[in-house]
């Protein structure tokens, strides 16, 4: 049934869609090879549905089809290569909640045939397990470090030492990707790729690591860090407009001039060299991937007493970028909503919306004369907040309990089973339970942060009720400008239209949460329903601040762990900003 469905699936594909399709894209455009590089691989990785299936379910679809006992220059015929992948597809779907279902057809169609033409280019039908599993390890989903620990663990020897002929030959296969999509003459293989990476002699897991997450990364790799972090501000809306554009909002990175005041870029037209007025593009501008609302200094404030402001934005030559973050949680997997939180939801949702519904009929049409409203309101405020206080109990447990499992998942480590093949079956599921855990995780915290949203939203329906009583009972002296003020506070639009698994990663988990929110914390005389507002929100804030302080220890835990098993030391995380040469 596989196999039929699949052939079908090829069949509908037509052999070059995949090329014709990113053709359409006009990436050339893009003056940056760099980033013209990482666009095109993103936008192939998406395209393929790839972008959903983490390293580590990658890795074991080469157990489950045998791959691990074959030798890396072992060959596969596409008809091979062509199971493995509706095995890695439909095992994706049954991840997947049924109303995020990929066509799996399609996605083996394009995949099958990007492979094909990168790798056998010539036709033999054939290609070998190790650019297979390079290539695949490469443009899936996941964690940068875990693709890179993995690669790793392919071109070492049994001491873990690097085998230079090994990495060589990753090097040539990986570097066809780039070639694929017709940057080979930026990025292509060359025989002095090795050395210009590797100067040293002897490398273990750690220079590895510290060598392609350095910052900068070896030239020739220098687009794959990049197509992790343009992955991660994909869904980063900031509410400015373009001064060249002049398009009102911002989608992923935003650049801000160094020398003009005020002159800010978006990414289509920062890649693209644009410039216009007294802005020229030899200025040198700051790459940022997150946005502080206008409220920014307290929001600043807030973040970084959680632990989310990003590392270091300083400013760069000429084409700038900015630190990665290593805790990113990048399982893009579409998250499945317990559904005791969806209900909880629901209710939120519903009090909101006959919140607006009320307070939208007063504001536009009549204007209250009925001072029960505001008595109703106010009660149903009340009630909403009692149930933001539950749930945030609810979710403090719930972090307590994943903590104690995430710790138990955590003792045994990959190095250590590799060694006794006896773990490999209870390895497996632990690795499950920690992909599902951090999957749990970054749940938790979009809810928190959806949460925030909410009571920004509704801490501005209260402010425009207190304008209306004011204004009404005394004629406040300014009634309708702060009004409007209020109205055009921007709201915080995480686009989930643009793709069905927005990538949160704890820098911006106060992404958009400012404004009214913000503001009452700054305000010294509140109203007895303010305090309520403001003790919720303060009670919220401080799960958020445990939840990300939960989500770094998890990580940490996680890699120190394997670490230190490997190599009996502690070593710092490689934190250091990423930053492209100008090409
Ligand atoms: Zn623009
Ligand atoms: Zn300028």
């Amino acid at each position: 049934m596989i196999e039929e469905g699949s052939k079908r699936g090829k069949a509908m594909v037509e052999k070059r869609q995949l090329f014709m399709e990113m053709r359409a894209q006009n990436f050339d455009v893009i003056r940056l090879s760099t980033y013209r590089t990482a666009c095109k691989l993103r936008f192939v990785q998406k395209r393929c549905n790839l972008h959903l299936v983490d390293v580590w379910n990658m890795i074991e679809a080469f157990r489950d089809n045998g791959l691990n006992t074959l030798d890396h220059n072992a060959e596969i015929n596409v008809s091979r290569l062509e199971t493995i992948l509706s095995s890695i597809y439909y095992q994706l779907n049954k991840r997947l909640p049924t109303t995020h279902q990929i066509n799996v057809e399609q996605s083996i169609g394009l995949l099958l045939n990007f492979i094909v033409a990168t790798y056998d280019s010539e036709s033999h039908g054939k290609l070998t397990v190790f650019s297979m599993k390079a290539m695949l390890a490469t443009m899936c989903g996941g964690k940068i470090v875990d693709k890179l620990r993995y690669i790793f663990s392919q071109i070492s020897d049994s001491s873990g030492i690097m085998v230079f002929a090994k990495f060589d030959q990753f090097l040539r296969e990986v570097l066809k990707l780039p070639t694929a999509v017709f940057e080979g003459p930026s990025f292509g293989y060359t025989e002095h790729s090795v050395r210009t990476c590797f100067p040293q002699q002897k490398i273990m897991l750690n220079t590895f690591l510290d060598v392609l997450m350095a910052d900068p990364p070896p030239q020739c790799l220098v687009w794959l860090p990049l197509m992790h972090r343009l992955a991660n501000v994909e869904n980063v809306f900031h509410p400015v407009e373009c001064s060249y554009c002049r398009s009102e909002s911002m989608m992923g990175f935003r650049y801000r001039c160094q020398q003009c005041h005020g002159y800010q870029l978006c990414q289509s037209c920062f890649w693209r060299g644009h410039a216009n007025g007294p802005h020229s593009n030899q200025h040198q501008m700051k790459e940022h991937s997150s946005w502080k609302s206008p409220a920014k200094k307290l929001s600043h404030a807030i973040s970084k007493s959680l632990g989310c402001v990003p590392i270091g934005e300083q400013p760069h030559p000429v084409f700038p970028e900015q630190a990665e973050r290593p805790q990113e949680l990048t399982h893009t997997v579409v998250l499945e909503s317990p559904s005791r939180l969806d209900e909880e939801h629901r209710l939120i949702a519903r009090y909101a919306a006959r919140l607006a519904a009320e307070a939208g009929n007063s504001t536009q049409q009549c204007p209250p004369t009925d001072l029960s409203f505001n008595f109703d309101a106010n009660k149903q405020q009340r009630q909403l907040i009692a149930e933001l206080e539950n749930k945030n109990r609810e979710i403090l447990q719930e972090i307590q309990r994943l903590r104690l499992e995430h710790e138990q998942a955590s003792q045994p480590t990959p190095e250590k089973a590799q060694q006794n093949p006896t773990l490999l079956t209870e390895l497996r599921l632990l690795r499950h339970r920690k992909d599902e855990l951090e999957r749990r995780m970054s749940a938790l915290q979009e809810s928190r942060r959806e949460l925030m949203v909410q009571l920004e939203g509704l801490m501005r329906l209260l402010k425009d009720e207190e304008q209306k009583q004011t204004s009404q009972s005394g004629g406040s002296p300014h009634s309708s400008p702060s009004h409007g003020a209020g109205c055009s506070m921007p709201m915080p639009i995480r686009s989930t239209s643009a793709g069905s698994t927005p990538t949160h990663t704890p820098q911006d988990c106060l992404e958009g949460v400012g404004g009214d929110v913000l503001e009452a914390f700054a305000q010294g005389v509140p109203r007895n329903l303010r305090n309520d507002l403001l003790v919720a929100a303060d009670s919220i804030t401080n799960t958020m601040s445990s939840l990300v302080k939960e989500l770094h220890s998890v990580d940490d835990g996680g890699e120190d762990d394997e670490t230190n098993m490997r190599n009996g030391g502690d070593r710092g995380r490689s934190t250091g900003t990423m930053r492209v040469p100008k090409h």
